[in-house]
């Protein structure tokens, strides 16, 4: 299975942004204030968790720069029910072009708690040498603890678009039938090059890459992304499952 990793930069380290871009964190660009979401627990704003746009090969939202939007509220962490798909302490859907304004977003009045922004350079494209037939088992407990370790640990753990998820715990937490998994996004930022000193952002070597922290997703947790898509515009889903 093909799927894509992105080449992440800090914004601290970037231009301003200036149009539309994939990324992880910060505020969004285009959504209009009335379309921000509110958390319907706390009845506060969510903060940004990824931002990304249409593309043929990576993400099919149906329809170029269509952009899909994943958010979770920040507000009171552990208290919202965050993890959970359909809470409305997380948002997850796609937006038409004609939806969007060509700017970006403004802070709402209550100031949540933004994830750090990054901005995705260029994707990568991978392949895990999962077979196609091998898909079905990872959408159902028991096959895939039958599939070979050898299968299973070539499954690309951290934030992704396509491929396969990575489960930390059941796979039957999946949206039924007729939602498809098209990413993941992990509780870190993974950088191929070092990202700069002076942003303010703390940033550390894992193994053979500079990380820092991302989303609260619990202990070690995935978030995943589902849509099904439907006449207009596909419909998301997300939770996370932590360790
Ligand atoms: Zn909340």
């Amino acid at each position: 299975m093909r799927y894509f990793v992105p080449n992440l930069k800090l914004s601290a380290d970037l231009p301003t942004q200036e149009k539309l871009e994939d990324k992880l964190g910060g505020l969004p660009w285009g959504l209009k204030p009335e379309q921000y979401p509110i958390c319907r627990h706390c009845g506060k704003s969510q903060s940004l968790l990824a931002q990304f746009v249409h593309n043929p090969e990576r993400l099919d939202l149906g329809k170029s720069d269509r952009t899909l939007l994943v958010f979770q509220c920040n507000y009171a962490p552990g208290g919202c029910p965050t993890w959970e798909g359909g809470s409305g302490a997380n948002a997850c859907f796609v937006l038409d072009p004609e939806e969007l304004s060509d700017s970006p977003t403004p802070m709402p009045a209550d100031c949540p708690q933004l994830e750090t922004e990054a901005r995705v350079i260029e994707w990568l494209a991978q392949d895990d040498q999962i077979l196609l037939e091998q898909v079905s088992a990872f959408y159902d407990d028991e096959q895939l603890e039958n599939l070979p370790d050898e299968t299973r640990n070539r499954v690309y753990t951290e934030t992704k678009l396509g491929g396969v998820p990575e489960w930390v715990q059941s796979s039957s937490e999946a949206p039924a039938e007729g939602w498809i998994f098209i990413g993941q996004l992990s509780d870190s930022y993974k950088f191929f090059q070092e990202p700069s000193e002076q942003n303010g952002i703390y940033v550390y070597l894992s193994s053979e890459y500079w990380a820092c922290d991302g989303p609260n997703f619990g202990d070690a947790g995935i978030g995943y992304i589902f849509l099904r898509h439907q006449s207009g515009k596909p419909n998301g889903w997300f939770f996370w499952q932590c360790g």
